[in-house]
């Protein structure tokens, strides 16, 4: 089942690709696998999957204790200050970045591991009051504001689009998202570069592609749906 469905996301992303004039390269499949046993983690591995996305520190510590060491993580969710430290030397990439104080937890952090750390700062394009992410608005000041941390490296902007029945409701959310990481990649700030776009997800990926994705984020699609019941 993890094969096919596999396959079948393959499939998707280079069709997308293909409809967009880009690159397979362009666009790397984050597997999302929160959530899931570190047996299913594995066998995805066996099937070729290095990159992992997970929304909780703690758990992405402990499957990284047990996994392959090959595995690159990549830190989801949104986080609460005092668990950067569970993961700052274990993560390629911090998605969810949205207050200038968190900012300074995960530059200290860095500073005391000796990393730098690569970071997305999330945005909350679509203004849904449920949703973590700085306000579209916010985001420049933003930038020039965490520019200053000597250990954090900005790389580009993440969103959540909003649930949709269908995926092309989002398409103006992308290319939002796009409109906006070209408008600050022309500031020329120190420390930032804006050559990440994260967004899509199970439901929008491929649209999301089509708007310059560079990171898609597919946990469902991959792994089927996630089971809450035994959680607290
Ligand atoms: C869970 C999650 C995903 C994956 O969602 P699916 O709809 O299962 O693909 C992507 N991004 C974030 C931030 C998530 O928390």
């Amino acid at each position: 089942m993890l094969k096919e469905n596999l396959a079948k996301v393959e499939e998707n992303i280079q069709a997308a690709c293909d409809r967009a004039g880009r690159k397979r390269e362009e666009v790397t499949l984050i597997a999302v696998s929160k959530t899931k046993p570190v047996e299913m983690l594995q066998e995805a591995y066996d099937l070729g999957v290095r990159v992992n996305g997970e929304n909780k520190a703690q758990e992405l510590a402990s499957k990284y204790e047990v996994l392959p060491k090959d595995i690159h993580w990549h830190m989801i969710g949104h986080m609460q200050r005092n668990k950067v430290k569970y993961i700052i030397d274990k993560v390629d990439l911090i998605h969810s970045v949205d207050s200038v104080r968190l900012a300074e937890t995960i530059d200290k952090e860095a500073e005391k591991h000796n990393v730098t750390a690569n970071i997305l700062i999330e945005v909350n394009v679509a203004k849904e009051e449920s949703k973590f992410g700085l306000m579209p608005e916010e985001v420049p000041a933003f930038v020039e504001q965490i520019s200053k941390f000597s250990h954090i490296r900005v790389k580009g902007l993440m969103t959540i689009a909003p649930f949709v029945e269908n995926p092309e409701d989002n398409r103006p959310v992308f290319a939002h998202l796009r409109k906006l990481s070209v408008d600050i990649a022309k500031k020329n700030i120190d420390n930032i570069t804006m050559s990440i776009l994260s967004m899509g997800m199970t439901n929008d990926y491929q649209v999301a592609i089509e708007e310059g994705a560079t990171m898609v984020r597919v946990g469902t699609g991959i792994f089927g749906a996630r089971d809450y019941t035994h959680q607290v």
